[in-house]
């Protein structure tokens, strides 16, 4: 360990990304990107911000992305923020509304990143045991803290929490900053960007890399009360003063632009999903109920960390997840039909499944 090193670095525990494995006719299962390519008229607009504009910065306010957002939301465009990634927008959100002396609470199990952000950014905080069948109970966050967060659907669980139950805890909490991460939100939830002009206290954050096929553009997005969205632009601010590239701003508008494709995309993944859940469960694997687009499953007789192995010899990549509770399951991504006929397949040879 160098002697350079500060103490936030010598204890730093890294988030570990999916694996973008390469190899030739590669079935990726593994970190929940979209099967389908992004809407074509995407590429037209990157087409063309790619075109001699690219000599000139980026509008550094992004104001056409957010009002298209805001449009499409019914929110002002005081209401949204842009950032590289739902990633990077949550880490501007911790260090900007989820640091205070009492401690952050989120569920474990949970998006393993954010006690990373935690870890580098100083952030006390307590996680809440999910219930013994993987539910996130609001019950639970009706206790002292200084702010919560967790995602609806929750991940890697697929469980989703009726806005009802979040609208109780903004309720309860009215004092504390609640983010709700809504990764997967598009895949059978209802967003709690409906709550909005209600709880200045909510931060709802989304992603275009799921649901609208655009996890190499890196584009993420918060939406909540004005002063909420200025915590954010002023630390964005005191790191990067352009949030999103010319292709990035040009890019996102047009998937939000073509409601049409998206909806086409997202029903072709729940239609998967469902399919995929009674193929998996009639081969013997316990599914947990999915609102998003992966699969929590496991194997009474198969060890989990054998059986991805034994898909990868498949050139199938799904994902094992280095959680202790969730150490025998593995997460699927829902893919095409085709692949998910795949993957059903080889689970075939390798059960040596009868019928
Ligand atoms: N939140 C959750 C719950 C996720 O699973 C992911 C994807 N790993 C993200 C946020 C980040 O997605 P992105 O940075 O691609 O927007």
């Amino acid at each position: 360990m160098s002697r350079f090193w500060s103490n936030t670095v010598k204890t730093l525990q890294p988030y570990v990304p999916g694996e973008q494995p390469r190899i030739s006719g590669l079935i990726k299962l593994n970190t929940n990107e979209n099967p389908y390519p992004p809407s074509p008229a995407v590429h037209a607009a990157i087409a063309a911000a790619n075109d001699a504009a690219l000599r000139l910065y980026p509008d550094s306010q992004a104001s056409a992305l957010r009002e298209g957002i805001a449009r499409y939301y019914h929110l002002t465009p005081a209401q949204v923020f842009v950032g590289n990634g739902s990633d990077e927008v949550l880490g501007l959100a911790f260090l900007a509304l989820l640091k205070h002396e009492a401690p952050l609470l989120f569920p474990d199990v949970s998006y393993s990143f954010y006690p990373v952000y935690c870890g580098l950014y100083g952030i006390a905080y307590r996680t809440v045991a999910l219930t013994a069948d993987f539910r996130i109970a609001v019950d639970d966050y009706r206790q002292p803290c200084g702010a919560i967060i967790f995602p609806n659907p929750n991940a890697p669980t697929g469980g989703l929490l009726p806005l009802a139950e979040i609208e109780d805890l903004l309720q309860a909490q009215p004092d504390v900053p609640v983010v709700i991460d809504e990764a997967y939100i598009d895949f059978g939830g209802d967003s709690a960007v409906a709550l909005i002009d209600r709880y200045p206290n909510l931060l709802v954050v989304q992603t275009l890399s799921k649901s609208r096929s655009l996890a190499g553009l890196r584009v993420g997005l918060a939406l909540g009360h004005p002063q909420l969205i200025e915590a954010l632009e002023r630390v964005k601010n005191s790191f990067n003063s352009y949030v999103l590239d010319r292709p990035a701003q040009a890019g996102a508008l047009a998937a939000f632009e073509d409601d049409a494709y998206f909806r086409q995309c997202r029903d072709a993944v729940i239609n998967s999903r469902e399919r995929l859940n009674a193929g998996l469960r009639e081969r013997g694997f316990s599914v947990l109920p999915s609102a998003a687009n992966f699969v929590l499953v496991t194997h009474s007789q198969y060890d989990a960390v054998w059986l991805a192995a034994k898909l990868r010899e498949r050139a199938i990549v799904v994902r094992h997840l280095a959680q202790p509770r969730i150490a025998q399951y593995l997460r699927i991504s829902i893919g095409t039909g085709v692949e998910c006929d795949a993957l059903l397949q080889a689970l075939d040879t390798i059960l040596n499944f009868n019928g």
